[in-house]
Parts: structure tokens; C-alpha cells; sequence
């Protein structure tokens, strides 16, 4: 059974993996990939909020985002666009203009 204490458990699993798979992406991408989409199957499966994970994962297919490697960055009217170049799902954040 799904409770409260269990989604916060398999969340700190998803965060793990997903900060083991940043680590790993220089030395070994296929074992950071595969980390990434452990990490995806966890968050979907148990349907936790990604929140800030998805920065780091694509909802879409699980691959790992790396800025400059698997995902382009772009400002965009006032948002920053992340598009994963895998499947190529954009998500847009609004940042504030004024700083
Ligand atoms: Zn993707």
C-alpha cells in the first residue's frame, strides 16, 4: 500500500539516484542513463510530483538532462526553456526579469 511515509521514501530513492546519476554522467553515461530512468519509473509509477526534478529528468522519456549535452537551455520571454534532445519535450520556468 501507497501511504504518505512510502511516497516520501521512494521520493528520497528518486533523489539518490538521480544525484548519483549527475555525478556518474562524465565518467559513465550508459550507468547515469540507466540511473535516470530508474529514477523516472519510480516517480511515475508511485505518482509523485517531479517539482524540481524535472530539471533534471524528462517527464516525457527519463533520459537525464545535462545543460549542453542531452538538453539545450534557452531564454525566452522571460522563461527558460529546457528542451531534452532525446524526445525533445520542452518545460518553461518563469524567471523574474527585473535582476
Ligand atoms: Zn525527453
Amino acid at each position: 500500500m501507497i501511504t504518505e511515509k512510502n511516497k516520501k521514501i521512494f521520493a528520497e530513492d528518486a533523489d539518490t539516484l538521480i544525484s548519483e546519476a549527475m555525478a556518474l554522467f562524465k565518467g559513465n553515461r550508459d550507468l547515469a542513463e540507466r540511473y535516470s530512468l530508474i529514477a523516472h519509473n519510480i516517480l511515475t509509477s508511485h505518482s509523485i510530483k517531479f517539482g524540481r526534478r524535472k530539471l533534471f529528468v524528462c517527464k516525457r522519456c527519463g533520459h537525464l538532462l545535462v545543460p549542453g549535452y542531452t538538453a539545450n537551455i534557452r531564454l525566452i520571454n522571460g522563461k527558460i526553456k529546457y528542451k531534452c534532445l532525446n524526445c525533445g519535450k520542452t518545460i518553461s520556468i518563469v524567471y523574474d526579469k527585473r535582476i
